[in-house]
């Protein structure tokens, strides 16, 4: 007997942590759910020789419905810190993230809702859809592309 009602032990936990995560976090919360709810918003590429990966995520505007609404389909360049690093790097191109990391005070409060999509990933078992990888040159171009030069 498989239980086909109520909520698993698993669920009960992911609920618990987005509670945690929306009191921390507010509306920010709200951004990150959307884009983890929407298939295909987030793609990863992994560096082939140094095995650094960076993700590629979708900005909610392409699914609000308020806003322009037309083909405003905005990728960020975002990394999360991996096991492997000694120090632990945060970075999205979106402008939300250079705002906070302006005004920044502690870790959590640089975390823009692509970054907060990244965390809550794992948690949630939402699986990037493409995985890709990339030379090194390739990943350095990738890079240079998207962030913003000023
Ligand atoms: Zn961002």
């Amino acid at each position: 007997m498989t239980g086909s009602s109520g909520k698993t032990a698993m669920q009960q936990h992911e609920d618990d942590i987005i509670r945690a995560v929306d009191f921390l976090y507010g509306k920010t919360t709200e951004g990150a759910l959307a884009i983890l709810d929407a298939p295909g918003s987030i793609s990863k590429v992994v560096s082939m020789t140094s095995q650094r990966s960076i993700y590629c995520v979708k900005g909610s505007s392409a699914f609000a419905s308020r806003g322009k609404g037309t083909n405003s389909e905005d990728t960020y360049l975002c990394m999360i810190p991996q096991a492997s690093d000694d120090v632990p790097i945060y970075f999205c191109s979106c402008r939300s993230f250079m705002e906070r990391n302006r005004h920044l005070t502690n870790e959590s409060s640089c975390l823009c809702k692509h970054l907060l999509a990244l965390r809550l990933m794992p948690v949630l078992q939402v699986q990037p859809v493409l995985i890709e990888t990339a030379s090194d040159d390739e990943f350095a171009n990738l890079l240079m592309q998207r962030i913003p030069s000023e």
